[in-house]
């Protein structure tokens, strides 16, 4: 792989710009082990800056025109295939995301660029009627600017699903990514500042903990939005944060703990490949990985055969290498959480039946994809989302059992469920709480199917024509056609 030779300065007004204070923080390759770079942490000062430079930019893009501006957004898409080995190189050696996977994010954003170009010009009001004498219309208006904080286990993918949607609606958008992942960020918003015709200031990064940067920006009361991906415990500050300084309008795509149900007349060869793929894709490290099995009796030992013997096959080791299918774990803090659920499982008794058994590389966050059987409901490897290649596997007696173990959740993002019968698997897609439900398949995306969560896992939606309401606000426009005014007194 080449080394990494990005300008890690705060990013805004189309260039980048040295910092107001001098607090830094490194990024490590979590394969390797080693700092990669250096970047400044954005203070209150670099936020007002940028904020500034986002204003200007936000009145230059709504100077154009819908169709130029759809028009424009491919040509991003465009900028991000023509620098794709660039990006995938930077996603590898930040996250320590396989090649493989890496390389086929790339398809996933310029899709998401494209599909987003398509939007400007659907952003449509309604006409309301009202009688004679006026005319009542809505209009709906982009924020302004938006600051978009995301999480570090999909980092292109994850700052694309923010700033194609922000941008198509009309607004600017200042990013800050997690710290365990700040350069493609970076090099994300260069590629955009440089193509012709897009005001250079449309995309900011500032990069900073989310104790600082993160809590600035949402107190920040020229940010007329929040977009968030991240925890529920991160959401809760967040709000915390605005009730204690404005009002702002907030998505907040959150964690998840997907169910995954499969009935006995299921395709389990079929449900087998899918659940191993969206459980240790990734390294597990996405929000809706299949991680909770619930399993119908009948078919309970031969479903757990065939995950083991497909997880078995997982080739885990250097990301850079295109056969590598397990890459190490995002940075050393998630990989003691992980391997601290690992623990406790063990001590706890809990049945391991595949981990640990594998030759792990010596250097690099690594963990063995691991299935735990029998699991309880009350165990924290039912309930907590690990975010680490770890499944567990529960058997239940009826339909009703099947369902009650699925709800028993404080998320509701993704569920999956496995049958033939078809009246059955639509009582189930009525009765599971999620916001994405999915039939004999899984790890569904598009991007112009809506996604986003039920109870913890948060509110609003990305994706599809659903971003229209995210990102824009209704003005409702009253036009009087008549002489008569009220004689009040
Ligand atoms: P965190 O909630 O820890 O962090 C997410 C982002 O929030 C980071 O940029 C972080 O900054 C920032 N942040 C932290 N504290 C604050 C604060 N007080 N104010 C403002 N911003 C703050 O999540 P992770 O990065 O650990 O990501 C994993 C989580 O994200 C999982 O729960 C996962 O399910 C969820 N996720 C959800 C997705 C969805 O679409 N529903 C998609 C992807 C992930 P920093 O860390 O740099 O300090």
């Amino acid at each position: 792989m080449k080394a990494i030779t990005l300008d890690t300065r705060h990013f805004y007004g189309g260039e980048h710009h040295d910092s107001f204070g001098n607090k830094t923080f490194q990024s490590i390759n979590p394969a390797t082990q080693e700092v990669i770079a250096t970047i400044p942490e954005a203070n209150e000062q670099d936020i007002s800056a940028a904020i500034d430079a986002a204003k200007i930019a936000f009145k230059e893009w709504n100077q154009i025109d819908v169709i130029t501006r759809g028009h424009l957004i491919n040509l991003i898409a465009d900028a991000i295939e023509e620098h794709s080995e660039e990006l995938v190189n930077i996603d590898v050696q930040d996250a320590g995301r396989p090649i493989l996977d890496a390389t086929e994010d790339i398809e996933a954003v310029v899709r998401m660029y494209r599909y987003f170009g398509g939007l400007p010009d659907k952003i449509e009001g309604v006409t309301i009627p009202f009688g004679n004498e006026k005319l009542v219309f809505t209009k709906r208006e982009p924020y302004g600017v938006i600051a978009a904080i995301t999480a570090w286990n999909y980092p292109l993918f994850n700052n694309t699903a923010k700033i194609a949607p922000i941008i198509a609606t009309g607004n600017a958008c200042i990013l800050k990514p997690a710290e365990e992942t700040p350069l493609v960020a970076l090099r994300l918003a260069e590629i955009i500042a440089n193509v012709p015709g897009i005001p250079r200031g449309l995309v900011s990064v500032l990069n900073g903990s989310g104790e600082t940067t993160g809590n600035a920006l949402v107190a920040n009361s020229n940010i007329n939005k929040i977009t968030f991906t991240g925890s529920t415990q991160t959401a809760k500050l967040i709000l915390n944060n605005i009730s204690n300084n404005n009002v702002k309008n907030c998505t907040f795509e959150l964690g998840g703990k997907a169910p995954v149900v499969v009935f006995d007349d299921a395709n389990i060869d079929g449900a087998a490949k899918a659940i191993a793929f969206c459980a240790f894709f990734n390294q597990g490290q996405t929000c809706t990985a299949a991680t909770r099995i619930i399993v119908e009796k009948g078919v309970h030992d031969i479903l757990l055969e065939k995950l083991k013997e497909i997880a078995s096959r997982i080739v885990i080791g250097d990301p850079t290498n295109e056969k590598t299918t397990l890459g190490p774990l995002v940075s050393k803090a998630q990989y003691d959480k992980v391997n601290g659920y690992l623990k406790r499982a063990i001590e706890r008794s809990e049945k391991m039946v595949l981990g640990n058994e594998r030759t792990l590389p010596t250097i690099g966050y690594y963990v063995c994809p691991t299935i735990f059987d029998n699991i309880s409901p009350s165990s924290e490897l039912f309930t907590d989302e690990v975010f680490g290649p770890v499944l567990t596997v529960t058997t239940f007696e009826d339909e009703k059992d099947a369902i009650r173990l699925a709800n028993n959740s404080e998320y509701g993002l993704a569920a999956s469920v496995w049958t033939k019968d078809i009246d059955r698997m639509h009582r189930l897609a009525s009765s599971i709480k999620c916001g994405i439900m999915q039939c004999n398949t899984i790890f569904c995306e598009f991007p112009g199917a809506p996604a986003g969560g039920y109870k913890n896992s948060g509110y609003g939606r990305e994706f599809g024509k659903e971003a229209i309401t995210e990102y824009t606000q209704i003005k409702t426009v009253w036009v009087s056609y008549s002489d008569n005014y009220l004689d009040w007194v």
